[in-house]
């Protein structure tokens, strides 16, 4: 099948390249356009830049069920809606500084190298919780087994994310914080 036949433009929906397709503009002038530069080069700027912007923020969270929704309302009360990527992982920092989860530690660090490319993002809101399985298997029963442990638990993992922060991507913010079961936020700095 031909790239250029129509209905591999059909599910086309970038604002730029459905108004170059719409009715409003004339069947002469969109071939005139395709046919000075060429159908694919006047298409691939501008699907390319789709994918790109200026946002705010990469949000870290872990992958537990039970915080999903609570981390989208926080984000979303913050009017951050539409403005962040996310990258979640088993407990949110971490799975990107402890060792026992040595091989996700690159995956994360890549793909927030990606966002900051694309997305030109300023900060990375770090949201550790309570209660998180993945604290357990990284640093063992005792690291949570009181609440004030599992505060300093969570508290090293985000300092230890920071300082990390610092050296791989000096330009961003940070905001590192630890969410209870009720959605409440502790913050560190
Ligand atoms: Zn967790």
């Amino acid at each position: 099948m031909s790239p250029l036949n129509s209905s591999s433009y059909s599910g086309l929906s970038c604002s730029c390249c459905a108004d170059m397709l719409s009715p409003t503009h004339s069947r002469r002038d969109f071939l005139r356009n395709a046919a000075g530069v060429g159908l694919a080069a006047f298409l691939a700027p501008q699907l390319s830049f789709a994918a790109s912007g200026d946002y705010e923020a990469l949000v870290l969270s872990c992958i537990d069920p039970r915080f999903q929704r609570l981390v989208f309302e926080r984000e979303t009360k913050s009017l951050r809606t539409d403005k962040y990527s996310a990258f979640t992982v088993a407990g949110a920092s971490i799975g990107v500084v402890a060792p026992a989860f040595k091989a996700w530690h690159e995956t994360f660090w890549e793909n927030l190298a990606a966002s900051v490319q694309l997305h030109n993002i300023k900060q990375v809101i770090v949201v550790n919780h309570r209660d998180c399985g993945a604290a357990k298997i990284a640093y063992g029963e005792a690291a949570v087994a009181t609440p004030a442990a599992e505060t300093e638990t969570h508290k090293n993992a985000l300092l230890t994310f920071k300082a990390e922060l610092s050296k791989r991507q000096p330009k961003l913010g940070s905001q590192l914080g630890l969410m209870s079961l009720d959605g409440k936020v502790e913050q560190f700095s």
